[in-house]
């Protein structure tokens, strides 16, 4: 890998802040046109196969995987009972972690709460501080988004329209596809469009059971669509293909690099064109902007380590922080010309933030395997997705919009699911004979786009950094409670109707952010008035200014959003690219 050397005297062509998917992305695309990058990420690089250890067996642990005696993951219950930055009651934790920082192999990716205080309404806020943000842990589930989406106001009059159609990222969503790798199986569906497939996993024997059930109640389950490449890409030397080694289930990324992660996906190969300069430990505070022009002039940040102070300058500034915190920074970006912070003329910075919710699902028992030898179920990068099937054609009495359903069956390595109690060789035996029969599958659902749900700045409460802690104002509303109640009904449904033994059902719906699929805090539009960005995600205010991820998302619509966040990052780039040459920027 070529590292070219971080120069801060030098302007740049282009600042891009945060190494996550769209950073990554933003890098990728911007030095393959010759642009001199430079990517600033708040955390460090880490020596991520060595966190990962994805075939370190539990035993050759020293917490069988677990976190360490100074650390505490935050449970259900402590969301919704305790208020961030979770003082009392808490001392003997040194290290504070979300609740899916809950393994050995996550703590160092996953922040310390204590240094990134948050507060307002209850949210599980999951922020993932290293090179490669939330990509080196992600679940990995892509999926293209539909004009059912894009036109979604045009099918319930609710909120806006995006400024695009299908068409217009499309061939983007392709590029994605043959650059990083996707596994799944075509099913020529208008409301979930096709990807172009490498080698597809296999369903087991209770996932088909299910899908030829839902077949003929008219609904779809298809292959988990993986960000991962199962034949491999010859373009890329940082990357090997999948060995369904069965490590995926294990709450950890992938430490062969054939799920898709921004480092050797994006980063890297970035580099290795000369173009790319990386500084971790940069914790951007401030976008700058020239006094005469108001334009942004490059950014301010703080070396995490040292706590020093740098400015460093560009042609153009791209925005990657992941949704929540690039709505903080264009909040924290104050100045003479920009009083309501960068890029906020229409107050829409930080608004209308939306996501996934998620907790209701069903486990059960596929009785004919009960009692039937193991199998390597686990040895793919995922199970299934169960298509959206709610107002597509028919438009349901009780809420708008749509959900779909994750899962998967059969033997992992560490049993699912199963009801047994007791202990000794009776317990191990009743695992062992139940734990190939587990089938189960979780919801995830729309959440309107609202402009009242918005996050600010807190005025009292600050980071490590001494930086202003966002503050949340964000809630589920009717329409995701009422759609959850349907999420529970139909989860029951469809198990019994394919014979499963139910073993739990369950209503209840998880804490604000469990889904960690953040979007819309700086919506794209074609009205600057209702809308922060352009349809190639420029700031309508400010023309150098482009925010590259999920913040520019009009809806959430119920598809997981990574792939999307960076087929329109890439397409923005692109413009970025060409505007630049032309001298408009
Ligand atoms: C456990 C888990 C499972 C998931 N499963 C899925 C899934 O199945 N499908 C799916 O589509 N998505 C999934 N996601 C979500 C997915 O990871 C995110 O959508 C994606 O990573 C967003 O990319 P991003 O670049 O916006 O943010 P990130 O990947 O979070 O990257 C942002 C980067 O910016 C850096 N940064 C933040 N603030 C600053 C600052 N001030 N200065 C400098 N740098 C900064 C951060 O340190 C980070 O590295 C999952 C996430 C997690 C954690
Ligand atoms: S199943 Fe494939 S993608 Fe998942 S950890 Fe194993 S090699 Fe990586």
């Amino acid at each position: 890998m070529v590292e070219s050397e971080v120069n801060l005297t030098k302007t740049y062509d282009a600042i891009v802040i945060g190494s996550g998917a769209a950073g990554g992305m933003a890098a990728h695309v911007l030095t393959s046109h010759g642009l001199q990058v430079l990517l600033l990420e708040a955390g460090k690089k880490l020596p991520i196969e060595r966190e990962l250890r994805s075939m370190e067996w539990p035993y050759d642990n020293p917490y069988r995987g677990q976190l360490p005696p100074d650390s505490h993951s935050l449970s259900f219950n402590e969301y919704t009972i305790r208020n961030p930055p979770y003082g009392p009651g808490f001392e003997k934790a040194k290290h504070l972690k979300s609740y899916i920082g809950s393994s050995d192999y996550l703590k160092n990716i996953v922040v310390n709460e204590r240094e990134n205080p948050f507060t307002g309404t209850n949210y599980a806020w999951v922020r993932a501080r290293c090179l490669g943000g939330k990509t080196n842990i992600w679940g990995r589930l892509a999926l293209r988004l539909s004009d059912y989406d894009f036109k979604a106001k045009d099918r319930d009059g609710f909120g806006e329209n995006w400024p695009i159609s299908y068409s217009d990222i499309a061939p983007y969503y392709d590029k994605v596809d043959l650059y990083l790798g996707i596994t799944g199986v075509k099913e020529n569906l208008p409301y979930l469009p096709d990807s172009i497939f490498q080698r597809p996993t296999k369903l087991n024997c209770a996932e088909v059971t299910l899908k030829d059930s839902l077949a003929k109640m008219g609904r779809v389950l298809t292959q988990y669509r993986a960000g991962v490449t199962t034949d491999g890409l010859k373009h890329n030397k940082y990357r090997s293909r999948c060995y369904g080694r069965g490590a995926c289930e294990r709450k950890g990324g992938c430490d062969i690099h054939a799920a898709f992660d921004s480092p050797t996906g994006l980063i890297y190969p970035a580099m290795d064109t000369g173009n790319l300069a990386l500084r971790t430990n940069a914790v951007v505070r401030e976008i700058t902007v020239d006094p005469q022009t108001g334009k942004a002039s490059g950014v301010r940040f703080i070396d995490n380590q040292t706590m020093k102070d740098y400015v460093v300058h560009a042609k153009v500034v791209i925005v990657a922080a992941s949704t929540l915190e690039s709505a903080r920074l264009l909040l924290l970006s104050k100045s003479r010309q920009h009083p309501n912070g960068l890029a906020n003329s229409s107050g829409h910075v930080g608004h209308n933030f939306c996501e996934h919710i998620m907790g209701p699902g069903v486990a059960g028992r596929a009785k004919n395997l009960v009692g039937k030898p193991s199998t390597l179920d686990d040895g793919r990068p995922g199970g299934f997705y169960l298509t959206r099937f709610r107002n597509l054609a028919e438009k349901h009495p009780k809420f708008i919009r749509g959900y779909g359903f994750e899962g998967g069956s059969g033997s992992t390595m560490f049993p699912r699911g199963t009801d047994a109690h007791g202990f000794g060789a009776a317990f191990k035996e009743e695992v062992r004979k139940n734990q190939g029969a587990f089938v189960g599958m979780g919801a995830f659902g729309e959440v309107l786009a609202r402009y009242e749900n918005y996050v600010d700045l807190d005025p009292f409460v600050k980071d490590k950094w001494g930086i202003p802690a966002l503050r949340f104002h964000y809630k589920f509303g009717d329409n995701e409670h009422r759609m959850a109640e349907d999420m529970k009904e139909t989860a029951q449904e469809m198990f019994e109707a394919a014979g499963f033994e139910i073993v739990n059902v369950s209503g209840r719906v998880l804490t604000e952010g469990w889904s960690i699929h953040e979007m819309g805090t700086a919506r794209m539009g074609s009205d600057p008035k209702t809308s922060v960005l352009n349809q190639f995600q420029q700031s309508h205010d400010v023309k150098n200014l482009f925010v590259v991820d999920g913040s520019a998302f009009v809806n959430a619509s119920c598809q997981n959003p990574t792939w999307t966040i960076m087929s329109l990052c890439w397409r923005s780039c692109d413009y970025l690219a060409d505007e630049l040459k032309k001298g408009n920027l």
